[in-house]
């Protein structure tokens, strides 16, 4: 049966569908039946939006009009919380040719691809459901939010600070400032870049009511499963009597702050400077909003009392949406297939050991299967740096965050440790990090377990490469000294031949290491790591700086601790300051700050670079006697090719040792065939030792 085609062609449907599942204009479409089924339907769509509107609190549908900066950029506009006015979904126009199978709750302006993909299959675990509660956008802004709304920065549209403009650096910091300290939770909006970064929610999303339990004997961020859309009230309860346990409830994991000292190179800032907060659980019921919204953590005190306790807190937090995230060992395989569809736009995967907090894109369609290998990936990645630096146990695990910005370097170590965004895939990419390792990933780790007793002036960016190659070898099955792509006995011929020509280059230095491992093995070392931790003689070379400058050194030691003291103190008249809007006060005790930075510079070049070479030498000393112990040969005269100590004292020592050199060691001829370093002058520069000399690496974790 021919029919010709309505004689007013309709409108290409706006849904991005590719003409081949066009349905064609044929017999069906003409007949009523049709146009009743779809009518039908379309009532039925109409009913459910409006009983989900109802559900869905009065949250503001018209932010856009109120905040006159987001004219600009597309992903702006769409706030998170839009709805679709009701009358355009549901009411079929005649003329639109979809698929007789409309799609009832889905906003207009489709932004992003995961939104109608996703969201609609998610299920939502709490029972309790709670309307979401947001600022009133018709209440006039106060002015430093005002103009903390107008600083903008995302990652398609970075805000250029040039590294020398320190005056420019200065008041982004005070804007900075003033825009935290008021925000209030109750009359919060999001802030404009919210929805570039760290992202949007997938709306419609319930508003639930979820209670965590926490182990106290676990200390630093325990993750929630839930997610603070931006600007959104967050309710915390906790039981009366653990007022006093030092909780602290924290919405964002990218707590790296762009506007400190640290990030002085940054030139173009992919995201607002600061867009984490922290507060108190310090009484039973307390309350927090995000401009930029953000993953919801409990931050538990790593002391030594609760380090000793058994019990568990139970916390419950109100008006947060659900967050995709899998715990290793805990959740099911039909727990994860629904919450990796789970409305949050930041998702975790956890175990014991690591958490990697990524764009929940990345992992919405990772199976079970996969999903729990990469989570033993990372139990094994951690446990075999544990191992090397002989660490017994650990009260918190490791973490990786990735990020649109952060203070320096291309990674850098930390808590946690910090990456960019197109790092966030491979963090939960198993078959890769099986198959290649991750260098970059090992090596922040490496520094995340580095100790100061074996680490000396120089080696920052060495030892912790000592975890790197170990983790290559055991995590990705790399022959030992493949894992970065240098020729590692190369090296160590032309270091031996000249080390000060190499003292400067991190894998000359990490070269020296090579051949005691392939001889003695992993162990040898891990045994002197595990053996140094407890001498008392390497801890007392290691505070020499101080120690062995008697008198004046004692002197200096009082003096840091006065300025140590003066400085906290400092730190709450600034916070008081500007709460209290003592603009003054918060002035002259910033003056006082920068005057006592100078005077610890001071303090550190007249009395340091001295104490720190003895220091150095007589740690190297101790290392190597206890490394030839452990290997059972004496590695003084190897060590000694690098320009290390071999005093007499120790050639008495381990002369009785079986005598050891590495074949054709050290080259006799100058002319060794020259080491490749070809990764030098990429990413991986940063990776090899230029990228967080100042960074906030940490070997304090856990232990
Ligand atoms: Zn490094």
């Amino acid at each position: 049966m021919a029919v010709p085609p309505p004689k007013r062609q309709p409108p290409r449907p706006t849904a991005r569908r590719p003409a081949s599942e066009q349905p064609e204009a044929g017999s069906f479409l003409s007949s009523p039946l049709f146009w009743v089924c779809f009518a039908f339907l379309g009532l039925i769509a109409a009913y459910l939006l409006q009983q989900r509107l109802a559900e869905m609190n009065q949250r503001p549908t018209a932010v856009v009009e109120k905040t006159p900066e987001i004219a600009k950029p597309p992903v702006v506009i769409e706030t998170p919380k839009v709805e679709p006015p009701p009358v355009v979904v549901v009411t079929p126009p005649p003329v639109v040719v979809e698929p007789p199978k409309p799609e009832p709750a889905k906003p207009i302006p489709v932004v992003e691809e995961e939104l109608p993909k996703f969201n609609r299959f998610y299920k939502t675990v709490s029972t309790r459901l709670v309307p979401a509660h947001l600022g009133d956008p018709k209440a006039p802004l106060k002015k430093e939010v005002k103009a903390g709304h107008e600083l903008r920065a995302s990652p398609n549209a970075p805000l250029h600070v040039a590294s020398g403009d320190a005056a420019k650096r200065a008041t982004l910091r005070k804007t900075v400032e003033d825009y935290w300290a008021k925000i209030d939770p109750d009359r919060c909006l999001p802030h404009p870049d919210a929805d570039a970064f760290p992202g949007k929610v997938l709306e419609p999303a319930d508003r639930v009511i979820t209670t965590v339990s926490i182990p106290v004997n676990r200390s630093r961020w325990h993750s929630t499963g839930t997610y603070a859309a931006p600007g959104e009230r967050i309710t915390f309860r906790i039981p009366a009597g653990d007022a006093d346990l030092g909780l602290v409830a924290r919405i964002g994991c990218h707590n790296d702050d762009i506007t400190s000292d640290f990030a002085i190179k940054r030139e173009d800032w992919h995201r607002f400077p600061v867009i984490t907060n922290t507060i108190a659980l310090n009484k039973r019921v307390v309350e927090l909003a995000n401009p930029f919204g953000g993953p919801i953590y409990i931050e538990m005190p790593g002391n030594d009392k609760n380090g000793k306790s058994r019990d568990q807190i139970r916390i419950e937090i109100v008006g947060a949406v659900e967050a995709p995230n899998f715990t290793l060992g805990k959740t099911t395989r039909s727990e994860w297939e629904n919450s990796r569809l789970a409305p949050a736009p930041w998702a975790e995967m956890i175990c014991d050991k690591m958490v990697i907090s990524v764009p929940s894109k990345h992992i919405r369609e990772l199976s079970y299967a996969d999903a729990t290998e990469l989570m033993k990936t990372w139990t094994e990645t951690v446990e075999a740096c544990d191992w090397l630096a002989a660490w017994k146990d650990r009260r918190s695990a490791e973490r990786i965050v990735s990020d649109a910005e952060i203070s320096i370097g291309w990674m850098h170590s930390g808590y946690p440790i910090k990456c960019y965004l197109d790092s966030a895939k491979d963090s939960v990419d198993v078959q890769k990090l099986r198959k290649e390792g991750n260098w970059g990933f090992f090596h922040e780790l490496g520094h995340n377990h580095q100790s100061s007793l074996w680490t000396y002036a120089g080696y920052t960016e060495v030892t912790c490469n000592l975890f790197a190659l170990y983790c290559m070898e055991k995590i990705a099955g790399k022959k030992l000294g493949d894992g970065h792509g240098e020729d590692m006995a190369a090296m160590a011929a032309e270091m031996a031949l000249d080390p000060k020509a190499h003292g400067a280059s991190a894998f000359h230095l990490l070269s020296q290491y090579y051949h005691p491992i392939k001889q003695f093995g992993w162990i040898s070392l891990q045994q002197t790591f595990a053996e140094l931790n407890g001498r008392k003689d390497i801890k007392k070379a290691d505070g020499m700086v101080k120690k062995n400058l008697g008198i004046a050194g004692r002197e200096v030691e009082k003096q840091q601790e006065a300025l140590d003291k003066e400085k906290h103190q400092l730190d709450l008249k600034i916070k008081a300051a500007v709460r209290e809007k003592k603009e003054a006060d918060k002035a002259a005790a910033e003056a006082r700050l920068a005057e006592i930075f100078k005077e610890e510079k001071k303090i550190k070049e007249a009395l340091g670079a001295l104490s720190k070479h003895d220091s150095d030498e007589r740690k190297k000393d101790i290392f190597v006697r206890t490394w030839s112990q452990e290997a059972g040969a004496n590695l003084g005269p190897y060590f000694a090719n690098f320009g290390w100590p071999y005093t007499d004292s120790m050639k008495t020592m381990l002369t009785p040792l079986k005598p050891w050199m590495p074949a054709n060691f050290p080259p006799t001829k100058p002319g060794t065939k020259p080491a490749k370093s070809t990764l030098f002058g990429s990413k991986n520069e940063a990776m090899a030792g230029k990228d967080e000399a100042q960074g906030d690496n940490q070997s304090t974790n856990a232990q």
